[in-house]
């Protein structure tokens, strides 16, 4: 239902057969694969440690058991950080086209194992075989992205010419070693995101993954080791936020933050940096949204309602830029809202190795409850627009029907609900500019869409919206490297935009030489 976009590098379309075929047997072959992970530390594999061991099941059948995880105690932090701190200088002093030569060999190696990781991150993180597609296709795309960027821009100093004819070098160096904690879900591709960044900089990184999806993170770091990156450089420390985060952000040595996640762990993570008593060092935070896209009288329905359907129930809404409040213009709203009942009646909600799958489960129990109480009080407090159905292989997992209601005010909302569930809000044509101060004050800031066929009203709510991503007659979804850098402002983030121009210059110093 939600239909492809190919704008990236590569890509296998599971409609057409003779695309499908041949890769959809690298997949099947890892059916029933049960991998196992642990702390990477210079190079070594720890699958013993004092730390828990995480029994990884899939979010559609807790039955089904993907592999166990070692995770990392605060003394395998301090280690990863010991042996990053010393390999730092080796690898900051290296050309940048030696480092982004290794990114772009682990780029290779993600192609050549596409068949593995996208059995990997469908068992794993529960996402659709197209949504497991994409992800190692972004992940390949953040790769070559930053490699090639520090190839072409970090080689040479750049010279700077005073007045009077006098030259200045600027170069850009690493900052140290980088903390890089990810969320679950974009397993790969945010994971790989930020670590080649750091690494593409010049820096050494201590990478922490989501506790749901360390396996696939694992196998990224073997495959990065096999490209070439020094043992020294990357360390790999999976587990909680309390047992791994918490140490590895208080930690004096560590020169830099990116996180992508909840804007509550930005908070503790901003507060952990703040009472370390040494330099300040930056933070670089991708959190949470309250998504909304205004739709006016002039829009296309049809248009409206499929762009509607992808931005919030795709990737079953577990998406930043997921849309969370439609405002819909009074005069058309009868419509887009019964379009929007006949288009749920026809999602399918399941396993996601079907093709037939349109939305997957969510990432475990705790997200599934929390969902669900959410949904609960609003069948009190609004009104039910839709609900999709669930089948019966649903009762194996986690799921959450996509559900749309009917709310009053997005003051109804007091938090990002990280999942399938889509509010809508009619509005007078009048009340236009208050319905996008009504977004601004939510305080988030990160994807906005706009349907209208009226030039100056889309360019007004452009200018007056406070997002970082704003999507015009289109889905609000699947941000493509390179070509629309990501993230947004507020409590959304610190910025820069990840996949853009200015991401990579936040995790290096320039150094000026008169
Ligand atoms: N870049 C993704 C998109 O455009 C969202 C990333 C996230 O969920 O953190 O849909």
């Amino acid at each position: 239902i939600f239909g492809e976009q190919r704008l990236n590098s590569q890509g296998i379309n599971i409609e057409i057969e003779s695309e499908w075929s041949p890769f959809s047997a690298s997949v099947k072959a890892f059916a029933d694969t049960q991998w196992q992970a642990g702390p990477i530390i210079n190079g070594k594999v720890r699958t013993e440690t004092e730390g828990k061991i995480y029994a990884v099941t899939a979010p559609y059948d807790r039955n089904e058991n993907v592999g166990n995880v070692a995770f990392a105690n605060a003394d395998n932090v301090v280690e990863a950080i010991d042996v990053a701190a010393q390999a730092y200088p080796e690898w900051s002093q290296r050309p940048a086209t030696e480092r982004a030569q290794c990114l772009m060999r682990l780029a290779d190696l993600l192609e050549e194992n596409t068949g593995e990781l996208v059995a990997l991150c469908h068992r794993e993180a529960g996402k659709t075989i197209q949504d497991s597609i994409d992800e190692i296709r972004e992940a390949v795309d953040f790769c070559r992205f930053y490699a090639d960027q520090a190839a072409t821009e970090f080689v040479q100093p750049k010279t700077l010419t005073a007045f009077d004819g006098t030259t200045q070098q600027l170069s850009y160096q690493g900052r140290g070693v980088f903390a890089c904690i990810s969320p679950w879900n974009f397993p790969l591709a945010i994971f790989l995101g930020q670590v080649s960044a750091a690494l593409a900089a010049g820096n050494t990184v201590v990478a922490k993954p989501a506790e749901q999806t360390s396996l696939i993170a694992f196998r990224a770091i073997e495959m990065m080791l096999e490209a070439g990156v020094p043992a020294g450089a990357i360390q790999f420390v999976p587990g909680t936020g309390q047992e791994v985060g918490a140490p590895l952000t208080s930690d004096l040595r560590i020169a830099g933050v990116a996180f992508t996640g909840s804007t509550e762990t930005a908070q503790r993570i901003n507060r952990n940096l703040a009472a370390r008593d040494c330099e300040p060092v930056p933070f670089i935070a991708e959190t949470g949204g309250q998504n909304a896209m205004i739709v006016d009288s002039t829009a296309l329905p049809e248009q409206v309602v499929r762009d509607v359907v992808r931005s919030a129930f795709a990737s079953a809404g577990q998406r930043c830029s997921a849309l969370r409040v439609l405002f819909v213009q009074q005069d058309i709203a009868d419509r887009i809202v019964g379009l929007i009942k006949g288009a749920m009646a026809e999602l399918s909600v399941g396993r996601p190795e079907l093709h037939s799958t349109d939305v997957g489960p969510v990432i475990d129990a705790a997200a599934r409850d929390k969902l669900l109480t959410h949904i609960q009080s609003l069948k009190n407090q609004a009104s039910l627009v839709a609900q999709a159905k669930l089948d019966a292989s649903c009762q194996a997992g986690d799921f959450v029907a996509p559900t749309a209601f009917e709310i009053p005010s997005i003051d109804v909302l007091k938090n990002e609900n990280f999942g399938p569930v889509l509010h809508i809000v009619r509005f007078k044509a009048s009340e236009l500019d208050q319905v996008i101060d009504q977004i601004n004050n939510t305080g988030f800031g990160l994807t906005l869409g706009v349907h209208s066929r009226n030039e100056r009203t889309y360019s007004h709510i452009e200018r007056r919206a406070r997002v970082g991503n704003c999507y015009i007659n289109r889905d609000q979804v699947g941000a493509v490297v390179g070509v629309q850098p990501f993230g947004g402002q507020g409590l959304s983030g610190t910025g820069p935009k990840a996949g853009g121009p200015h991401y990579l210059y936040r995790f290096t110093q320039d150094v000026v030489k008169a």
